[in-house]
């Protein structure tokens, strides 16, 4: 006699046909194992040895968030002094009326920093003839592709938030800030990371080209990491610590020197690797660096 099948999910104990899926492993978390493992400090060493020669600069605003962010979208593919130029031309053409504030750029900027000045007024500059803006932001450089850019980031922030006001970040969890602000079309995770950073204190690390290309001569990332992905790696080697400011805030010392670094002495072309306090650790100049 054939036994009667029992029904599914009738206290039957059938195993389960389907297999389990493994979860993928994260490149990031393996590659901050092995650096652990293999080169112990290697994240401390090279931060102590960097500050012993630059120092370990404190925190400070450096402008409001809105402008700091139009700023930094100046400053992409061109030096930061033409950038600094543009904005000028910002603030000259479309006068706010607001009250004036002070530019401190600090230790990794490459110009000379803005005069002291109000804000452009943002809703001029959201509006104004395309032609008009690009001829204003023009000594900056690669004004026809950045004006559109400007405006159209200028109207997504008004769209969602009633008005250009960027204060609102400084409130919210730093990533969950970093994806507000890379939703916005053209802003990536470098600008998201330089206004988190610079405006609010988040422990959030930019990686432009001097921080890449220091970092992946040392071996803090992995050979192949982009610039994008190197923000992941700097987020599992720098932890924050929200309890301990002090802490969280080795995101700022390792972006400002890191990227002073790059252009003082690590050089694109010719790195100056006699004069580096990190060359011990260097896997540029010895491929087995501690
Ligand atoms: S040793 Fe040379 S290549 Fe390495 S970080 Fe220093 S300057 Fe750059």
């Amino acid at each position: 006699m054939t036994p009667a099948r029992t029904p599914r999910g009738a206290g039957a104990t059938s195993r389960p046909t389907t297999k389990r899926k493994r979860r993928k492993p994260d490149p990031v978390a393996i590659w901050v194992r092995r650096l652990e493992r293999t080169r112990p400090n290697l994240v401390d060493d090279v931060l102590a040895g960097l500050a012993s020669i630059y120092g370990r600069e404190t925190w400070q605003r450096r402008l409001d968030p809105t402008s700091e962010l139009i700023l930094t979208i100046l400053t992409q593919n061109t030096a930061d002094v033409n950038a600094e130029k543009a904005f000028e031309g910002l603030r000259g053409a479309y006068p706010s009326g607001l009250p004036r504030e002070a530019h401190r750029p600090g230790l990794g900027w490459g110009g000379t920093g803005l005069s002291e000045g109000a804000p452009p007024d943002w809703m001029a500059v959201e509006t104004a003839p395309l032609a008009e803006l690009i001829d204003v932001i023009r000594p900056g450089g690669l004004g026809p592709q950045k004006a559109p850019r400007i405006q159209a980031t200028l109207r997504t922030i008004r769209e969602a938030r009633g008005d250009h006001a960027l204060e609102f970040l400084g409130e919210m969890a730093p990533l969950e800030a970093r994806d507000w602000l890379t939703a916005i079309d053209g802003i990536g995770k470098k600008t998201a990371s330089v206004l988190l950073l610079f405006c609010f204190d988040q422990p959030l690390m930019p990686v432009d080209r001097h921080v890449e290309r220091v970092s992946h001569r040392i071996g803090l990332i992995p050979a192949k990491a982009t610039a994008d992905q190197a923000h992941d790696y700097y987020l599992a080697m720098l932890p924050a610590d929200e309890a301990d400011w002090e802490h969280a805030n080795t995101a700022y010392e390792a972006h400002v020197n890191l990227i002073h670094h790059g252009r003082a002495i690590c050089h694109a072309r010719k790195p100056d690797c006699a004069a580096c306090p990190v060359r011990a650790r260097c896997r540029f100049i010895d491929p087995k660096a501690p």
